[in-house]
């Protein structure tokens, strides 16, 4: 419950000290419905920073911060804890596994892959049959997930279960001013979050909610949104980055997002309609502390805003995110520089929040 508070919040930064945490939670493994071990993490983080801290029925952290100012708004942030992965199904001979997916995966990208399997880690590899033994009909035909098989290449392990999730086995590395990690989607957004819990600005009540089972269907946020019952939400997420040359070579013209051109603020996806007062006021906001942003082009996809928006009587929502290539896979890429974008505009906007935002016409 109560915890003593740091006094002194203050402009939250990204330095050696966020990258070192950065790469904690994306290292861990946490995949929808198993957030565990970010969840852990959250927690060490959040404590000495919050009013009330809570862990609710579905795992979800609820964090309260209240502010000192009066009139003070209700502000839902909500980050993804969990990611996508695989869910061992049946054991086989040989200590191989059949397995299911866990969120958006194209079957394509498994194949030949390395995983880490469980809370302890256990190394795999989703096995791929070598080109030696192929036809040219075989390398044709892209795998089923019914083909695929994890293996575990170690007879039987007590320490793998069915039901265990795993994960891509990337380790998290900085690449000059980009990051390459697996579940860059969302720890970005958990990292970032953190931060904001950390120096929480007084002009508002803080509600943080780092969900759970997001990349299954928004399913924690559903109940955060309940239970926390704000005025307004923000989302912080992580979203496809489509800017290479398309497949011949020529300009690519359909981008969702970019890297290197800063925070992406949501008009639409596929889930939700974002509050037009609450992107207004993000794009002010980005213009007068001259913060790079993009808007994120309208189409497929959807964040934790998706359950949010449509909780109680409704809920103003919009989504901030940092743009990352290839999620969802292996490896994914970021800027650096996106993300402290996305930070000080999420900081920004949070700092100047006031009631008057809804007294505007929409
Ligand atoms: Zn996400």
């Amino acid at each position: 419950m109560s915890q003593q508070k740091s006094s002194n919040p203050q402009r939250p930064t990204i330095g050696a000290t966020q990258i070192r945490l950065l790469e904690r939670l994306c290292n861990a493994c946490a995949i929808s419905g198993d957030e565990g071990e970010v969840r852990k993490i959250v927690l060490e983080q959040v404590r000495s920073h919050a009013d009330e801290v809570k862990v609710d029925a579905l795992g979800n952290v609820l964090v309260m911060r209240s502010g000192k100012a009066e009139n003070r708004l209700r502000v839902m942030l909500a980050a993804h804890m969990d990611e996508i992965g695989f869910m061992l199904t049946q054991a086989e001979e040989d200590s191989t596994y059949r397995f299911d997916t866990v969120g958006g995966i194209d079957i394509r990208q498994l194949a030949g892959k390395p995983v880490w399997i469980g809370h302890e880690h256990v190394p795999g590899v989703i096995g791929a049959k070598p080109i030696h033994l192929t036809d040219s009909d075989d390398r044709d035909h892209t795998f089923t997930l019914e083909s695929l098989r994890i293996d575990t290449g170690l007879g039987k392990n007590s320490k793998i279960q069915l039901g265990n999730r795993a994960t891509f086995a990337t380790a998290f590395s900085r690449l000059g001013g980009s990051l390459r990690a697996k579940a860059l989607d969302d720890r970005l957004g958990v990292a970032t979050l953190i931060e904001l819990v950390k120096n929480a600005p007084a002009n508002i009540d803080l509600l943080a909610a780092f969900t759970v089972q997001e990349e299954v269907g928004l399913r924690g946020a559903q109940v955060a949104a309940y239970a926390l019952n704000p005025d307004l939400a923000f989302v912080l997420d992580s979203t496809p980055a489509n800017d290479l040359p398309a497949w011949d070579g020529s300009e690519n013209t359909r981008y969702n997002t970019r890297l290197g051109a800063g925070a992406a603020i949501y008009l639409a996806d596929s889930s939700t309609l974002s509050d037009p007062r609450l992107v207004r006021f993000l794009i002010d906001t980005a213009e007068k502390h001259e913060l790079a942003y993009q808007i994120r082009q309208p189409g497929g996809g959807g964040t934790d805003a998706g359950s949010i928006h449509k909780q109680r009587a409704g809920i103003p929502s919009v989504s901030i995110s940092v743009p990352a290539r290839y999620p969802h896979t292996a490896a994914s890429i970021a800027r650096l520089a996106d993300w402290r974008s996305t930070l000080d505009l999420v900081y920004q906007a949070l700092c100047n929040l006031t009631p008057e935002i809804f007294a505007a016409d929409r």
